[in-house]
């Protein structure tokens, strides 16, 4: 025996005439200090120098060693003591023991661990099980006498709480809360509640669960409660509702917050007589700094108008970003008008002073509407779109102004500036369909291919004909993010159909305007690289009245479009110039011959033979269009036109029934 050794001995020697199992646990050495004789027979150990020589920590759990730990501290700290049933495996059996722990400081002056084993319990795996699992478990359980006292905590409940000794009603952050729990407990024995508490760590949200039980020692009534963390999914929670509310680049609150927020004011606004605005704010030509700067400058542009904003409302005031370079401000007073006439000179200069971004100094100016509660509306959505309308108004009196909403305004100017604006909503909330309309091989009478038409399936008045909103959409320049998304979508549609064994040619229309739109390569390339077609079974339909004019950059372009795999074809001909000129200097491949020269192919039919004839000789291909009647048709075959369309043989259909068709 080691001189060190036989000092303990001599310490303890007292100890050695117990026969209850006592040993000594060095907590840093993770080794047993010293043990008794009844404690060696305990632990298996045919000596002291033995047990002392095992390494306990080897095969320890990470949460024991925790719980080593924290015993080590409540003992330094508040001299704890502490009954828990323990399990050894001291023989590969195992042997339940009731071990009552306390502080005992070594001679080196380090905190150690004397155990005292005072009954042995019985070995029925159940309650070993349960008891290991209550030790082990995550799950804070505390038994509490009937006056909140704590008689038992497992080791998760006293990791948990900032003071052993804390009565369950200390615990509550809200006491009121807590007695509302209590009370429940009372009526009915049991209850379940999410609250804050007070933690070691700080405020925590625990799921409780409380339970009236009796305490087994005493035979007296107890409560048992658990408790789980559940902070983590209250964070998240909240995070998910404020991000729900809020707009992530700004912060502001978005569309849904205000809408609530303004449910709620209108309320108190009745009752108290006053009166409310939404101020629609939009930024003049914010599209050519996102389109020339890029989207990060965009956006740190907005951040910037947002901060701005914020500081110039009073507190009251709520600013909120709806999306895109469109905010929202909600004023409640009672004269919002005269306090509107009075900020609105602060509102457009705020925003229009210089903002640098993307090492650029940028200037944006806004253009206000203002709708005002209880005049131009009641309800949230009314009072939106009017001040919208407002708004588009003072874009229309040239920018950067404010404009107050009023009945005068809906005329036909104006129901088509609202229309836009729909528009513009319509394709963020990707509101577009395209339709396909079959074209025919006329000798043979099989589907061919497909144009593609554009159409708005309207959320009230359902589906839209592009007649009704393509000249708007050309007008306002919303064709050309329109036309990239139709180009993209049937170039998809017609990979898909291949892909599914009815190889298509499909036939996109363009605009004018797209084509002296710097982006339409971009989007062309894009829609193309995205739905990996193949190009030569796309093309694209112009108007002759877009080859007007001497302009060589167009027939760069059309010549870049050729490149990229695209066919052209010349549109509508017959209803211009019909100038076969243009046949012959621009890479066109196909002629539609427009459906009015089909339909009155009487009058016409000297001119239309010639056109169909130089096409002949031009190797153009021809399709008629607008082929309604058999008469029709059998004109469009005796001329060997080789391709129609028309109502005789299908409208322009969705996607699925042109499938149909095509399976019939
Ligand atoms: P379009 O290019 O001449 O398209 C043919 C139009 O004739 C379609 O009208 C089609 O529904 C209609 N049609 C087809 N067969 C018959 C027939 O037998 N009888 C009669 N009476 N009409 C027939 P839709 O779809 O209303 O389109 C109208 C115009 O809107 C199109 O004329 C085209 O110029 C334009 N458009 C449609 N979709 C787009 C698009 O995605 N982009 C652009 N830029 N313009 C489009
Ligand atoms: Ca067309
Ligand atoms: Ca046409």
């Amino acid at each position: 025996m080691s001189f060190d050794l036989r000092a303990r001995q001599q310490r303890y020697e007292a100890l050695d005439l117990l026969t209850s199992p006592v040993w000594i646990f060095d907590i840093d050495q993770r080794r047993v200090h010293w043990a008794n004789r009844a404690a060696l027979g305990v632990w298996n150990a045919p000596t002291l120098e033995e047990l002392c020589s095992r390494d306990m920590g080897a095969d320890m759990s990470e949460s024991v060693a925790r719980r080593l730990a924290q015993y080590q501290n409540d003992f330094i700290t508040h001299g704890a003591t502490f009954n828990e049933q323990w399990t050894l495996y001291p023989a590969a059996r195992p042997i339940s023991l009731n071990v009552r722990f306390s502080g005992h400081r070594l001679l080196d002056g380090r905190m150690a661990m004397l155990c005292e084993a005072f009954a042995q319990a019985q070995n029925e795996p159940e309650s070993l099980r349960s008891v290991d699992a209550l030790l082990h478990t995550a799950v804070m359980i505390t038994l509490y006498c009937r006056n909140g006292r704590p008689l038992y905590r497992n080791p998760a409940a006293r990791e948990s709480v900032r003071d052993l000794a804390e009565p369950l009603q200390d615990r509550f952050v809200d006491p009121q809360a807590g007695l509302g729990l209590l009370e429940r407990l009372d009526e009915s024995g049991a209850a379940t509640q999410t609250l804050a508490v007070h933690t070691a760590a700080g405020r925590s949200w625990h799921e409780i669960s409380v339970r009236r039980c009796r305490d087994a020692v005493t035979g007296q009534d107890a409560v048992l409660v658990s408790e789980a963390d559940v902070s983590a999914i209250k964070r998240t929670e909240a995070h998910a509702q404020f991000l729900a509310q809020h707009d992530s680049l700004t912060g502001l609150p978005n569309r849904s917050h205000v809408m609530q927020h303004f449910a709620e004011a209108v309320e108190t606004l009745r009752q108290a007589d006053q009166e409310a605005a939404l101020i629609f704010l939009d930024l003049d030509h914010f599209k050519d700094i996102n389109d020339t700067l890029g989207h990060a400058a965009g956006d740190a542009l907005l951040v910037e108008v947002a901060r701005r904003l914020r500081r110039t409302v009073r507190g009251g005031d709520l600013v909120a970003r709806l999306g895109g370079d469109e905010f929202l401000i909600l004023m409640v007073g009672a004269d919002v008008r005269s306090e509107i006439e009075r900020v609105r000179g602060q509102l457009m200069y705020t925003v229009a002073e210089p903002v640098f971004v993307a090492a650029h100094e940028v200037r944006v100016t806004p253009s206000l509407g203002v709708s005002l509660y209880p005049y131009d509306g009641t309800d949230f959505e009314t009072l939106l779109r009017h001040a919208d309308l407002a708004m588009y108004t003072a874009k229309e009196r040239g920018r950067n102004d404010l404009a107050f909403y009023h009945q005068g305004m809906s005329n036909a100017v104006l129901i088509r500036t609202a229309l836009e604006a729909e528009l513009r909503r319509a394709l963020e909330r990707q509101e577009f369909e395209v339709f396909y309309q079959p074209i025919i091989d006329v000798p043979t009478g099989r589907v061919v291919g497909a144009e593609a038409l554009a159409r708005w399936r309207h959320p009230e008045r359902g589906l839209v004909p592009a007649d009704v909103f393509i000249p708007v959409c050309e007008s306002s320049g919303l064709i050309q993010a329109l036309g990239a998304h139709i180009f993209s979508a049937a170039a998809r549609q017609q990979a898909q159909w291949a892909a599914a064994g009815h190889d298509l040619h499909v036939s996109v229309n363009l605009s004018a305007r797209q084509l002296r739109h710097g982006e339409l390569l971009r989007d062309l390339r894009r829609g193309l690289a995205q739905a990996g077609t193949n190009p030569l079974r796309l093309q694209l339909e112009i108007t002759e009245s877009t080859l007007l004019g001497q302009d060589p950059a167009l027939m760069t372009l059309l010549r870049e479009i050729e490149a990229l795999g695209l066919s052209i074809a010349l549109d509508d001909f017959g209803t211009g110039y019909s100038n076969l000129a243009y046949l012959q200097r621009f890479p066109i491949k196909t002629l539609k011959i427009d459906k009015t020269f089909i339909q009155s192919i009487d009058a016409n039919r000297p001119l239309a033979e010639m056109i169909v004839s130089m096409c002949r000789l031009m190797k153009l291909s021809v399709v008629a269009e607008g082929v309604e009647t058999t008469e029709q048709l059998d004109w469009v075959r005796a001329h060997g036109i080789e391709q129609c369309q028309g109502y005789l043989f299908a409208r322009p259909l969705p996607p699925g029934e042109f499938v149909a068709l095509l399976a019939a």
